[in-house]
């Protein structure tokens, strides 16, 4: 059959989104197709976006970017998980890890030993004690994983905090030097076919006309293409995630460098702290109808380490998905195609997995409807998945401090996040509902953290003698605190690794 390749695709903004979009299509395409991108001058980039996952690493291995040069020219620090404080109740700690708590035994993950242990052994450490990236957080360690000690030095994962503008500007570059071109100006309407309504062109403010076959929307929050021009319509969440503000600013770094984003719960939402090599970004995610502006500025004034490098920005938002994000020869891409709060720092791993699979689903100028359906399929299951764990976050409160927490341990949830908790609750198992998504260690970090306590755990286990089975993980502990005892500083790894480059 005769294809009818894309000709040129017009990515429309130039925010992390739009950059994340073009340097993977420049790498593959930038020879033989026509990539332009095209970002308002007028109209910023949102400039927060600093935390990551681990998936970020597959991203930009793909890319084949220089490791070493990546940290220096970014900002970037090492993150290995998440400190959670005042979550579940008022004095509550604990670390959500990239990474398990030790290998499955008989096939059973290390877990449901630890329920059986906690019942049986007066004292018993906190589960996060078997978590390398957890030990390592604790000591502001790091090292990359390895192969070098089994069960320690390969049980762990990380991500990276970086500056979100440089890490733009790096893929710029990256990009432009394969291909891609910037335009800069400020789109005032968009043509569309009269009878198909498919985009055709974008008209600039100063004339100037963008043709294309394939349009990318990374215009942010506003959906210029995907909802101004094509009505996608919008999912919105904020029954279950009422947070819809934030105040973002940057403060002075300060020692030690923690390798781990913390998240500080408040009476109506929480603060964010990530730590840069340059400075500390904080910010203050609330609902505006639960507290004021001034106080959660004063809440996330009061919450900084350093001293505040500018003034708290006001973001506005409204938790939620487009309906679809690809329809006709628009795909939506970033903050665009929907914002889910940045509690697990989730929204750029969206953008890899938008990117990565409009690169799997890549079309034709045919746009045959089905590889939208299934680009709309992996993306809408992937934003609800993540909406899921997240509003789990509120929902198992034990706060009844403030009217907030009380309205999220009262709200209704979707029936697939209450089966979640009901199962994890009476039997210790972790119903997993997208393995592209947060694993197992990621739900019982968070269910056992919050304070969900398993009824009964998997009955294999009682086929193994408890004491042994308690001298086996108190080994294993021992081996992960020398391990991490014998690793460098995270400053002083990071300060070795940029240098590098
Ligand atoms: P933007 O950065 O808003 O870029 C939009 C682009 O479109 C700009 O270049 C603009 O010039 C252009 N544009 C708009 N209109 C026009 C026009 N008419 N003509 C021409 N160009 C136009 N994500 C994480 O993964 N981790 C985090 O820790 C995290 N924290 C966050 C905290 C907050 C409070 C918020 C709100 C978001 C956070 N995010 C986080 C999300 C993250 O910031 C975004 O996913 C990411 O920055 C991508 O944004 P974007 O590129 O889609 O949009």
């Amino acid at each position: 059959m005769q294809q009818n390749p894309i000709r040129k695709i017009v990515i429309v903004g130039g925010g992390t989104a739009g950059w994340m979009a073009a340097a993977p299509l420049a790498q593959r395409m930038g020879k033989r197709c026509e990539i332009v991108l095209v970002e308002s001058p007028d109209i910023g980039t949102i400039g927060v976006g600093e935390a990551t996952l681990p998936t970020i690493r597959f991203y930009n291995a793909a890319l084949q970017l220089d490791h070493a040069d990546f940290i220096k020219k970014t900002q970037a620090s090492f993150k290995l998980g998440i400190e959670f404080k005042d979550w579940g109740h008022v004095g509550n700690r604990f670390f959500h890890g990239f990474g398990d708590f030790g290998p499955p035994v008989n096939g059973i993950q290390a877990h449901h030993y630890w329920l059986r242990l906690a019942r049986s052994f007066d004292h018993m450490p906190a589960l996060e004690n078997w978590s390398t990236a957890s030990i390592m957080a604790r000591e502001n360690k790091f090292a990359m994983p390895s192969d070098a000690q089994p069960g320690v030095t390969d049980a762990y994962s990380f991500g990276y905090h970086f500056d979100a503008g440089l890490y733009a500007a790096f893929l710029r570059d990256y990009a432009m030097a394969r291909g891609a071109k910037r335009v800069e100006g400020t789109i005032t309407s968009v043509d569309q076919h009269p009878e198909t309504g498919f985009v055709t062109a974008v008209r600039l403010a100063d004339g100037r006309t963008l043709d294309g076959d394939l349009f990318i929307d990374c215009s942010g929050f506003r959906g210029l293409l995907i909802e101004g021009a094509l009505k996608a319509g919008y999912d919105d969440w904020s029954e279950h995630l009422p947070c819809n503000s934030a105040l973002a600013v940057p403060c002075a770094r300060v020692e030690p460098l923690t390798p781990y984003t913390r998240s500080t719960a408040k009476g109506a939402g929480w603060l964010w702290r990530i730590p840069l090599q340059h400075r500390t970004g904080n910010g203050h995610v609330y609902s505006d109808a639960f507290t004021t502006d001034d106080k959660a500025r004063q809440d996330l004034l009061d919450g900084l380490d350093g001293a505040a490098l500018d003034e708290p920005r006001q973001l506005r938002f409204v938790t939620g998905k487009r309906k679809k994000s690809w329809v006709k020869n628009v795909v939506a891409i970033g903050l665009s195609a929907g914002f889910v709060e940045p509690l697990e720092s989730t929204s750029i791993s969206l953008i890899e997995t938008a990117v990565g699979t409009l690169i799997e689903q890549f079309p034709d100028r045919d746009f045959r409807p089905e590889l939208a359906d299934e680009f709309n399929r992996i993306i809408g299951s992937r934003y609800e998945s993540i909406r899921d764990f997240i509003v789990m976050h509120y929902k198992l409160t034990k706060r009844d401090d403030t009217e907030f927490w009380r309205y999220c341990a009262n709200m209704t949830i979707p029936d697939s996040l209450a089966h979640q908790i009901e199962l994890f609750r009476e039997t210790g198992r972790v119903a997993i509902l997208d393995r592209d998504s947060f694993l197992l260690p990621s739900f019982v970090s968070m269910l056992v953290g919050l304070g969900v306590e398993p009824k009964r755990y998997d009955p294999f286990v009682d086929d193994v003698d408890m004491r042994q089975l308690h001298g086996h993980f108190a080994g294993l502990r021992d081996l992960i605190v020398q391990t991490v005892a014998k690793m460098p500083s995270h400053s002083a790894y990071l300060e070795k690794n940029a240098k590098a480059g």
